[in-house]
C-alpha cells in the first residue's frame, strides 16, 4: 500500500492514530517550499493544511531559516534553570506586546499539550484550595493528547472511549450553537450557567477554545458566549483559560481570536504557528494577580520545568516568524483567502453530502454528513496535486496563509469539492 519501495515506515512506525494492523498508506516527503509539498517520486502538492496549522509562512522559508542558522551557530539549547537568553527575552516582549494587555507573565512549554497541562497546573496551584480543582469545559473541544488535556477533550470525540476510568472526570457543558456572525440566543449559555453555579465550589477553571472549535469540531461560535462566561467566572472566582493554540496568529482573521469577544482570559495557551512550523514551542501567558496568587501559596513556585523549556533555536525562530508575520500584510491576505474560500466552498452547498459550509479567516469548513474513508481521500488528494487531511465529518482547508496564492487557495477548494464528488458518485 505504502508508495514507498521501502517498506520499513510501515512495519516500524507508528503515524498518528494508526494501527500496526491495517496502517494507512504513508506518502514520503522529499521537501518543501513556500505551499508545495514535493514527494519522493516527484508529485508535487498544494499544502492545504499548514501540517496542522502551524507552517503559516510556507515551507522552507528563508527568514526563518537564517534566523535557525544563525542560532545554531551560537548554541541550540541551553538549560532555562538558573540561565536566560535573549531570545527568550526577545521573545517575551514581542508577546507581551501582542497578547491580551493583562498577560504579564510567560511560561514556556515545549508542546501544545504541554501548555494545557501548565494551564490546569496552575489554575489549581493559584486556587491553593484541595477542593477548588477541578474543570468545566464546552463539548467538541480539543485541548491536546496528554492525560488531563485528553480530559477536557470532547467526551464523544476525543479519546475518553479508549481511556474511560483512568481521566478525571470534568463538567461538560453543550457547545456552544450560535453561530459566529448570527443571532446572540441568551439560552445558548444555559448549559454552562447551570454547571457553574452548581459545582462553582469545586471549579478551579474552565477551559476552551474561544470563537473556534479545531480538532473537536471546526465549529465558530458567537462572541457573547465568552462575554457571558468572563461575567460568570467572575462572579464565582473561577479562572477563565482560553486555548489559542489553534486560533492564534491571525488564523481566524485577527490576531488571536479572544479580540472578537473584546473579552480577556486569565489564562491564554499559544502553540503552533508559534515558529512558524519549525520547531515544537507554546507558551503560556497570565496575569500578574494569577501569578501572585500561585507564589503566594503553599508551594510558593509554579511546579512546572520541562527539559527543553525556553529552547533558545525555538525562541529564535519563534521571534523571526512573529516579526515576518506583523510586518506582512497579513490582514488583508487572511481577508482575500476567506473571500475566495466562501466563493469556492458556497459552490458545494447544493450536494447532498453536503451538511454545512463555513468559513472564518483563513478556515474553510465543508461539513460532509458521513465519514469519508481516509485512505481513498488520501489518495485522491495525489492524484489531484493537493494535500487535505478530514477528520470525521469535516473536510477543511486551512492554507498555509502566508505562502499561497489566490489561484492555489482557488485550487484547493475545486479540488476538495471534485474529490468528495467522486467519492460520492456511486
Ligand atoms: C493542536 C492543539 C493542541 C495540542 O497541541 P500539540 O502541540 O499537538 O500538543 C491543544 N489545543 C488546541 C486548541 C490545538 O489545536
Amino acid at each position: 500500500m505504502s508508495s514507498n519501495k521501502d517498506n520499513f515506515d510501515i512495519e516500524h512506525l507508528w503515524h498518528p492514530y494508526t494501527s500496526t494492523h491495517n496502517p494507512l498508506p504513508t506518502y514520503k516527503v522529499d521537501h518543501a517550499e513556500g505551499a508545495v509539498i514535493t514527494l519522493a517520486d516527484g508529485t508535487e502538492l498544494i499544502d492545504g493544511m499548514s501540517s496542522w496549522w502551524c507552517v503559516i509562512h510556507g515551507y522552507n522559508n528563508p527568514v526563518l531559516n537564517a534566523a535557525a542558522k544563525a542560532q545554531i551557530d551560537k548554541m541550540s539549547h541551553v538549560m532555562f534553570g538558573g540561565f536566560t537568553h535573549q531570545p527568550a527575552v526577545d521573545l517575551g516582549k514581542l508577546l507581551l506586546g501582542i497578547l491580551p494587555p493583562s498577560m504579564e507573565h510567560i511560561f514556556y512549554a515545549d508542546s501544545g499539550s504541554v501548555a494545557t497541562e501548565v494551564a490546569m497546573k496552575m489554575a489549581v496551584q493559584a486556587h491553593d484550595n484541595p477542593a477548588k480543582t477541578n474543570f468545566a469545559t464546552i463539548r467538541s473541544g480539543y485541548h491536546g493528547d496528554t492525560w488531563n488535556a485528553m480530559s477536557v477533550c470532547d467526551p464523544v470525540t476525543g479519546m475518553h472511549g479508549a481511556f474511560g476510568p483512568a481521566l478525571p472526570i470534568r463538567y461538560f457543558a453543550d457547545a456552544p450553537q450560535c453561530p459566529f456572525g448570527g443571532e446572540w440566543d441568551p439560552e445558548d449559555f444555559s448549559s454552562m450557567r447551570r454547571i457553574i453555579e452548581k459545582h462553582h465550589d469545586t471549579l478551579a477553571a474552565v477551559i476552551l477554545e474561544p470563537i473556534v472549535q479545531g480538532a473537536g469540531g471546526m465549529r465558530f461560535y458567537h462572541p457573547q458566549y465568552l462575554r457571558e462566561l468572563r461575567k460568570e467566572c467572575d462572579k464565582y472566582g473561577i479562572l477563565l483559560i482560553f486555548d489559542e493554540i489553534a486560533t492564534g496568529f491571525g488564523r481566524t482573521g485577527k490576531l488571536f481570536a479572544w479580540e472578537h469577544a473584546g473579552v480577556e482570559p486569565d489564562i491564554m495557551l499559544i502553540g503552533k504557528a508559534i515558529t512558524g512550523g519549525y520547531m515544537t514551542f507554546s507558551a503560556v501567558a497570565t496575569t500578574h494577580r494569577v501569578a501572585d496568587m500561585i507564589s503566594s501559596s503553599q508551594s510558593g513556585v509554579m511546579m512546572h520545568g520541562p527539559t527543553f523549556m525556553g529552547n533558545p533555536l525555538a525562541c529564535a525562530i519563534a521571534v523571526a516568524s512573529i516579526n515576518l508575520l506583523l510586518s506582512s500584510p497579513w490582514q488583508k491576505r487572511i481577508a482575500d483567502i476567506e473571500a475566495i474560500m466562501r466563493r469556492e466552498l458556497a459552490k458545494a452547498t447544493d450536494r447532498d453530502y453536503v451538511e454545512e459550509v463555513r468559513v472564518l479567516g483563513g478556515i474553510g469548513v465543508l461539513q460532509i454528513k458521513e465519514p469519508v474513508d481516509l485512505g481513498r481521500f488520501q489518495q485522491l488528494c495525489i492524484e489531484q496535486g493537493v494535500w487535505i487531511r478530514p477528520f470525521g465529518k469535516n473536510a477543511y482547508i486551512m492554507p498555509p496563509y502566508l505562502a499561497v496564492s489566490d489561484n492555489q487557495v482557488e485550487t484547493l477548494c475545486r479540488a476538495l469539492i471534485h474529490i468528495l464528488d467522486q467519492m460520492h458518485e456511486q
